[in-house]
């Protein structure tokens, strides 16, 4: 019996075990439209797929957000994965070049097109976030729209022909007005929602004044240890580079 990993949409089955919640289950992938083989971990031969229904009495649905509070970082990792090479199979079922069906690889993890030979990796987005420190403070936003309950640090897609540094400073220029100086790398994190990278930096204040774009950003300001806003859940790089500023100011 395989071990399988199912999604219904965008969110996880999740089962109550005597262990704890455990989102993983024992079934045939064959038994699935849409399944996916995930590299070994700790010895066990694991499957992404979808399922609409639910796999198990009393199994429900968990975002993968949610998930990062129930299970290990390997298990969480693994999901994330999962997550990201579900949604990249079913959005490269036809060939982008010339519309034709696309097949399995023989060795790769990749699609390939019988009539044109165009072949399709897993696409990963790189996203750039940036801490920005003016002394003891740290410069945070609240993103138009009104969606997310929290504050947190810019961050945007790295476009085509341009270094993530370069990323870092364009984005704090258009969406809060500000230049920033040694703008330094600090850590990466899978982002699976639903493909992206995200690549972590800390910068320093250099000059201007804070201006939202009121496109992406509603608000930004300077925030220090005794009055930060909400914040981001400790599952985002986000909330890292945070922690990790005011551990070491
Ligand atoms: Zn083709």
């Amino acid at each position: 019996m395989k071990r399988l990993l199912l999604f219904s949409d965008d969110q996880l089955w999740v089962r109550h075990t005597p262990e704890g919640p455990s989102c993983l289950f024992d079934a045939d992938p064959a038994a699935f439209a849409l399944t996916e083989p995930l590299p070994a971990y700790a010895a066990e031969e694991v499957f992404a797929a979808e399922s609409a229904e639910p796999p198990a009495p009393g199994a429900e649905r968990v975002s993968l957000r949610a998930l990062f509070d129930l299970v290990t970082p390997q298990r969480y990792a693994q999901a994330g994965l999962a997550r990201q090479l579900l949604h990249w199979r079913r959005a490269h079922r036809f060939c982008g070049a010339c519309g034709a069906p696309l097949q399995r690889h023989a060795t790769e993890r990749a699609m390939v097109c019988p009539a044109c030979g165009h072949t399709a990796y897993p696409r990963i987005n790189p996203v750039v976030i940036t801490l920005v420190a003016r002394g003891d403070r740290i410069l945070l936003t609240r993103k138009a729209g009104g969606l997310l309950p929290f504050w947190s640090l810019v961050a945007g897609f790295v476009e085509a022909h341009e270094t993530l540094e370069q990323a870092v400073a364009r984005e704090i220029a258009e969406e809060v007005g500000l230049r920033v100086t040694n703008i330094r790398y600090a850590a990466s994190q899978p982002w699976p929602f639903p493909n992206n990278l995200m690549f972590g930096f800390t910068a320093e204040y250099e000059s201007g004044e804070i201006t939202p774009d009121g496109v992406e950003i509603a608000e930004a300001g300077w925030f220090g240890r005794g009055d930060l806003p909400p914040l981001p859940s400790r599952v985002s790089i986000a909330r890292r580079l945070i922690d990790a500023f005011f551990t070491l100011a």
